[in-house]
């Protein structure tokens, strides 16, 4: 599969589902099911959830408008890691309290070693490396603020993170001449992740849930005591219905969804494969998952074929010339940032939608007035973990094994409606001028 030429490999996709191609399609819903839930979206929290449901004997289907792994969870860096939410610890701690925040990043532990328990009991080889994730000041200033965010992550939340400085980075295999210093936080691992999704859609079917590909849910209504869900070719009706489309949700199924949450393209450019001696001229060889320290941050890794992984986020609208700028732009910003590489090609690009929420935090929880609808989305771009585990509890909330007041109050909030909805793209490309002119 790897033997692909170089335009092959452009129209590929991804670089996961060339590497890991898809060994079945789900067939399309036609004519009309009963089933006691439905679940929108065969990404990670959908299959997550509807695993946990078709295992405790729960009718249960999955409705997805393409394929298992359409979505970003087909389409991410792969980095398995603490996230979730665009507050920061500090801001966590101010909006609901040391124990809520501490009750949200235990969260997050628990999201991370139920992916990596999920692979072994599984037993997938998801190419996992790396041990935590280290993060690199940009500027010599940002140095200061890691150390100062190492000591307060061990003051109040017990972790120990480390601080590298500029020579230690060296000596670690973190090269490059923009990098001042790191803060190592001992939490998370990388994997392919369509390696990971291909398995826990394996087990849904296993488990006596149905997956029905290219089946869009176009509409939602009430049906009795049941929900309906509309597709091309028949509808659906269920009791209980979960939302995990994310950022590729559409904005009126159902109505509610309406100007809630905001879908943002990250992108990801993968090289062919480096010998050791362009590794090293570099300084780069390390496998630790790395992102900046930006605001509009770049997230890349080293993955144990060699290939260098380098993904930025901070592109707002899906327009051909804007998609060709995003790319383009991210490969600036790689040969800026790794100048010995700048003749390694990218042999893969591709981009995805993050979901962001007004709250900045997920939501995992009943709508509001729609009696046993479910939403479990909003991940903010970091999502392997934080969706797997989350649609497994939203899962919980059906089948009363979970109550709401368990999940960390950060998760409770119901998804608040964006002021101006349809002028949403354009305020937040404002503020992308303000965190790129705070970034330099
Ligand atoms: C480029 C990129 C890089 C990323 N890197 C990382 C990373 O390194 N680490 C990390 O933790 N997270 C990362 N993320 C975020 C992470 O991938 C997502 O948060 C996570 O995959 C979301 O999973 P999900 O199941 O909620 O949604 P998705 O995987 O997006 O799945 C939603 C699915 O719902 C389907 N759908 C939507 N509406 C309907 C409808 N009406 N009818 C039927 N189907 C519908 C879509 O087709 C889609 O397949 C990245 C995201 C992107 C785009």
């Amino acid at each position: 599969m790897l033997q692909k030429t170089q335009d092959q490999r452009q129209l590929a996709g991804s670089y996961w589902e060339a590497s890991r191609p898809a060994l079945r399609t789900d067939r399309q819903l036609m004519g009309n099911a009963l089933f006691d839930v439905a679940v929108i979206g065969a990404g990670f929290a959908g299959l997550s959830a509807a695993m946990k449901l078709a295992a405790a004997g729960v009718s249960v289907c999955v409705l997805e408008a393409e394929h298992v792994g359409y979505g970003a969870s087909g389409r991410n860096g792969g980095f398995c890691c603490l996230g979730g939410t665009k507050l920061s610890v500090h801001q966590l701690v101010r909006r609901f309290g040391l124990e809520e925040a501490r009750k949200f990043l235990a969260y997050q532990v628990a999201g991370i070693n139920q992916v990596a328990q999920r692979l072994e009991t599984w037993g997938i080889d998801a190419d996992c490396h790396s041990k935590g994730e280290i993060t690199l000041a940009h500027r010599p200033k940002d140095l200061d603020g890691l150390r100062a965010e190492a000591a307060y992550l061990k003051e109040n939340f017990g972790i120990k993170s480390q601080v590298l400085d500029k020579a230690a980075l060296d000596e670690e295999g973190y090269g490059g001449p923009g990098f001042h210093g790191g803060l190592h936080i001992p939490y998370g691992f990388a994997l392919n992740p369509m390696a990971y999704l291909y398995g826990l859609a394996d087990q849904v079917r296993r488990k006596g849930g149905r997956i029905y590909g290219k089946s869009p849910v176009n509409g939602m209504s009430r049906d009795g005591d049941r929900w309906r869900l509309d597709t091309e070719h028949g509808f659906v009706r269920a009791k209980g219905v979960v939302l995990a489309g994310n950022g590729y949700a559409k904005e009126t199924v159902p109505k509610w969804m309406h100007g809630r949450t905001l879908p943002v393209m990250s992108s990801i450019h993968v090289t062919r494969q480096m010998s050791e001696d362009e590794l090293s001229a570099q300084g780069w060889t390390s496998e630790t998952m790395a992102s900046d320290s930006r605001i509009l941050l770049h997230y890349f890794r080293l993955m144990p074929d060699r290939r260098f992984l380098f993904g930025t986020r901070g592109g707002i609208f899906e327009t051909e010339p804007s998609l060709k700028a995003m790319h383009k732009r991210a490969r600036q910003d790689f040969e800026s940032m790794f100048p010995a590489w700048e003749n390694v090609e990218s042999e893969y690009q591709w981009y995805g939608r993050v979901c962001l929420s007004r709250n900045l935090t997920p939501f995992v929880g009943e709508i509001p007035g729609m009696d046993g609808v479910y939403a479990a989305m909003g991940w903010h771009g970091s999502g392997i973990a934080m969706a797997s585990l989350s649609g497994e509890k939203a899962a919980g909330l059906i089948l009363g094994t979970v109550r709401p007041e368990d999940l960390p109050a950060a998760l409770q909030q119901p998804f608040k409606r964006f002021p101006l909805p349809s002028l949403r793209k354009l305020y937040l490309q404002g503020a992308y001028w303000w965190y790129g002119y705070q970034d330099r």
